[in-house]
């Protein structure tokens, strides 16, 4: 028996028994071909045709020739065509004409030919005149399918046949096409013909079967053309795939007052609403709409013009909605009060349409909760969530100049206001001045942070996607730019330079931390709250629900176990709170020491670090321990029934510490100007800032190194915490502090400290008569830790990755430098992915998170598992997060609906599938 080579629209039950699945059916019809022969299936009225099948054309392609049998089928199928029609290929009197279009499994738009009007000849485009009463329309369709025919079929140059349009046109003094009348487009296709016969060799065809044997073969050979081949390479689709024929009846929108032609949306595909959006033109073709030339009706005006129509257009529309369960994009021609649909597609929406659409098809049972947690990205959520610029205004500034400069996109948003190079100006001029500021650096240390939290936004000329400016926004949710190298600042003369454009202190600029660019200026925004936002609560808590199911993963152990929670890094109450309205069930990152920054405590903090007999030091302390205590007290409180994890101190004592080079800079004029008041203070302190110098500060007295050193900092810490904890405990409030020590190399710290710690917990209990369940843990940071994760897990009940740190010691790149130099280069050489301060480097640094992990479990089953750096607020991060069985991720309060989606994601790609294990 022959082989079936070409199918007819209805035909796609067969194919589908042939190709086994419909991702075959797509390979054999190609993307248009199976979603004509699906719309004609699912009874919507698609303008009659077949396809040839990509086999075939893979056999054109070995041999030259159409396989045997093709041929004759296809003529087999226009006959079908016709008696559905009711028109006749190449007669006069009821004319059948066709497009003969290309169509590969993957879209290759423009890249392929297609041939439209075949079946016009000398005889016809009378007939066709006549038929439509439209000359004009007759002959302008003809000179197309010739110039069409010489430039698809036999690769003319399109100048052969736009020279003498353009002559004919400068004859007549006529600018447009439009201008052209139906005799001058009679006397153009006469002109057209000699053209082709004398690049040809031959006459066009005037035989209509030629034509259409001629088109499938140039459709057919268009696969190997140069710019499909380029596309191919460009996109990674396989040569071998080969191009589908759709050969359709063409119908046309310009047959008089009951044909039109229109383009329509399900919904509103930029606000969502649920109601149908769209134009249509009347006596027009499809071009007319898309030019707009004539002024379109918007299409609820069709139930005006043609109430039966209307009616129909509805119920296909809704039909195809269902169908594929999503808004669809559609085209249609009316042609002699006949709908016809010629296209349907899944259509392009904003983020704010997106959500919308999916939580209202949930309700509508049109989709699952799954479908619509699916559908929605975290690009999505992290758009709706920030103040955007207006798109139109942002393409205007690329245009107009204002355009900047360009650096890490360290925390979305946009932000616009006055630019202050230092934290106390930018905090005066906002609080003081009720300014919008935007705080310029060359980097940011902790002693910046009210500057920064008083501004809109933040711009450093230096710097990465983890260094301290741009943790510090993100956890904020300040709008931020990082490692703007093209900047310079000029902080003698209060100014920024970037190439011959100097921007001054006061002066106007727009940060879109989205992108990471800079512009000068103003430019517009608009903003948005997630109270505001019900849809995308609702379908948040989809997404909590479908990662709360019990039995998405499977333990090594063989137990089943819920997906991940969300929790948030949050140092102070308020940011508490907002962590709890963004959704998030426990605080995983507390940083202790920013509170020591505060500035009636960070004189208090110097005396401390200064001390020269423990009687001092422990005066001191004494006096930060009321503040510790209340700040823990009011997370306690905002976080009432959720863990908290606390981390004791981390960073480097000379962090508190004044700059020294300033201070020597003040010593030094202070010495030469003979000033003796308050000099013996600042040689002593600057004596002590020197003796505290490290040539690796990161690498040194910092973390757990820091509580032996100095235990008496973080028995403070851990009264505190345990004070407020038992105070809270008394007022009713359930609490669950979890107490993290940071830095650990060797489980010997941890037997060291930790024992003296849990013995002042215990004490304060006592003394308060209060019980409550409390966890010592560790952080993860160093790939020492990780290596010996199951000595480390019988001391701590807890771990958390540190993955800032862990990404800057397993690589041994610096996380303050390393983005500004050598980590872009390598990004964009491909010598790394990504950044890997962005995004988990999975091969090493997660790879040492599974081994934690595992051998952790081995020691101690119950052992909790989470992230607290930068990486738990990234999407890809978070999904091997939840495949190598953390129990939660951590990240900024603004950051937490992206993760809360983002863990539903995982959860439903490895649904009821095992942890990936180290082996
Ligand atoms: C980390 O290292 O990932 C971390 C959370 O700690 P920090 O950023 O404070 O060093
Ligand atoms: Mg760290």
């Amino acid at each position: 028996m022959v082989k079936k080579w070409v199918y007819l629209f209805e035909e796609v039950e067969q194919v589908e028994k042939y190709a086994g699945s419909w991702e075959g059916v797509r390979g054999l019809l190609g993307g248009k071909g199976s979603g004509l022969a699906d719309m004609t299936r699912a009874g919507v009225p698609v303008p009659p045709g077949f396809t040839v099948t990509t086999e075939a054309c893979n056999e054109f392609r070995k041999t030259g020739n159409f396989p045997a049998g093709q041929w004759d089928q296809e003529l087999a199928a226009l006959k079908v065509v016709e008696k559905k029609t009711g028109k006749k290929f190449g007669d006069p009197t009821k004319p059948l004409l066709v497009s003969c279009r290309s169509g590969a499994k993957f879209s290759m738009p423009g890249m392929m030919n297609t041939i439209l009007n075949i079946g016009l000849n000398d005889q016809v485009v009378d007939g066709l005149a006549k038929l439509t009463g439209n000359p004009r329309f007759a002959w302008d369709s003809y000179r197309r399918l010739v110039e069409m025919f010489g430039t698809t079929v036999f690769n003319l140059e399109d100048e052969v046949f736009e020279q003498p349009l353009a002559e004919y046109k400068a004859s007549k003094g006529y600018k447009l096409d439009t201008e052209m009348t139906a005799e001058d487009w009679k006397a153009l296709v006469g002109t057209f013909k000699k053209v082709y016969k004398m690049h040809v060799g031959s006459d066009f065809p005037q035989d209509v079967t030629k034509q259409l044997e001629l088109a499938t073969k140039a459709v057919f050979e268009s696969w190997m053309g140069k710019k499909a081949i380029d596309y191919r390479k460009a996109t990674n689709i396989s040569d071998d795939l080969g191009t589908a024929v759709n050969i359709v009846t063409m119908v046309f929108g310009n047959m008089g007052d009951d044909s039109g032609t229109g383009v329509a949306f399900t919904r509103n595909p930029s606000t969502g609403d649920r109601k149908m959006m769209g134009e249509y033109l009347l006596n027009a073709q499809g071009e007319d709409v898309v030019a707009g030339i004539r002024n379109a009706d918007p299409i609820e005006h069709l139930v005006i013009h043609m109430p039966e129509v209307y009616k129909q257009f509805m119920d296909i529309t809704a039909k195809l909605e269902k169908h594929y369960k999503d808004v669809q994009d559609v085209e249609f021609t009316i042609e002699r009060g006949k709908l016809w649909m010629l296209q349907t597609r899944n259509a392009k929406r904003t983020a704010k349409s997106a959500i919308k659409i999916a939580v209202d098809m949930v309700n509508e049972g049109l989709i699952s909760k799954e479908d619509a947690v699916q559908r929605v990205s975290t690009e999505n959520v992290d758009t709706l969530l920030h103040p955007q610029f207006d798109d139109k205004a942002l393409k205007d500034a690329e245009k107009n100049g204002t355009y900047l400069a360009k650096g890490v996109n360290a925390s979305p948003g946009a932000a616009v206001g006055q630019i202050y190079f230092d934290a106390d100006k930018a905090e005066k001029m906002s609080k003081q001045e009720k300014q919008d500021t935007i705080m310029v650096r060359p980097f940011t240390k902790p002693d910046d942070v009210h500057g920064m939290i008083a501004s809109k936004g933040v711009v450093t000329s230096e710097g990465g996607a983890t260094s301290h400016a741009a943790v510090v926004a993100r956890q904020f949710g300040i709008p931020c730019v990082v490692g703007a190298t093209a900047v310079q600042i000029d902080l003698e003369k209060r100014v920024m330079v970037i190439g011959d454009r100097t921007i001054k202190e006061g002066e106007w600029i727009s940060v879109d931390g989205t992108t990471g660019k800079v512009y000068a200026g103003k430019i517009p925004t608009s903003a948005a709250s997630i109270e505001e936002q019900t849809e995308l609560l609702t379908l948040l808590n989809w997404a909590d629900e479908i990662a709360a199911r019990p039995d998405i993963r499977i333990m090594p152990t063989g137990e089943k176990n819920r997906g991940l929670m969300v929790w948030a890094n949050a140092d102070y109450p308020k940011d508490a709170r907002r962590a709890r309205s963004y959704g998030a069930v426990g605080i995983g990152l507390c940083r202790t020491e920013h509170m020591f920054f505060e500035t009636e405590r960070l004189p208090i903090v110097q005396r401390m670090i200064l001390a020269e007999t423990p009687e001092i030091r422990k005066t001191a302390l004494d006096e930060l321990l009321p503040s510790q205590r209340k700040d823990f007290d009011g997370l306690f409180d905002a976080m009432n029934g959720y863990p908290v994890i606390i981390r004791l101190i981390d960073p480097p004592l000379h962090e508190f510490m004044p700059d020294e080079e300033k201070l020597f800079e003040e010593v030094v004029t202070m010495r030469a100007l003979k000033q003796t008041e308050g000099l013996k203070e600042k040689e002593h302190l600057l004596a002590a800032i020197k003796g505290m110098h490290e040539s690796n500060p990161m690498m040194g007295l910092r973390g757990v190194r820091l509580s032996i050193y100095m235990p008496q900092i973080v028995e403070m810490q851990v009264r505190a915490i345990f004070e407020a904890a038992a105070d809270c405990t008394l007022r009713g409030i359930v609490v669950k502090p979890e107490i993290m020590i940071p830095l650990t190399g060797t489980v010997n710290e941890l037997e060291w400290i930790q024992p003296r710690l849990e013995r002042i917990g215990k004490t304060v209990m006592g003394e308060k008569k209060v019980n409550f369940h409390y966890k010592f843990g560790t952080m993860i940071e160093i790939p020492r830790a990780a290596v010996t994760a199951s000595e480390l897990a019988a001391r701590a009940e807890f771990f958390s990755f540190g993955t800032n740190d862990l990404t800057q010691m397993t690589f041994g790149y610096s996380r303050d430098d390393a983005e500004r130099n050598f980590l872009i280069t390598y990004v964009a050489e491909g010598i790394l992915p990504k950044n890997p301060f962005q995004t988990l480097d999975r091969g090493g640094v997660g790879k040492l998170m599974q081994m934690a992990i595992n051998d952790g479990r081995k020691t101690r089953p119950e052992l909790e598992v989470g992230i607290c750096g930068e990486h738990g607020g990234d999407p890809e991060s978070i999904e091997w997060c939840h495949m190598i069985g953390n129990n939660y991720v951590s990240c900024s309060p603004f950051r937490v609906p992206i993760a809360r989606l983002a863990a539903a994601h995982s959860a439903l790609k490895y649904s009821g599938q095992k942890i990936v294990e180290d082996k």
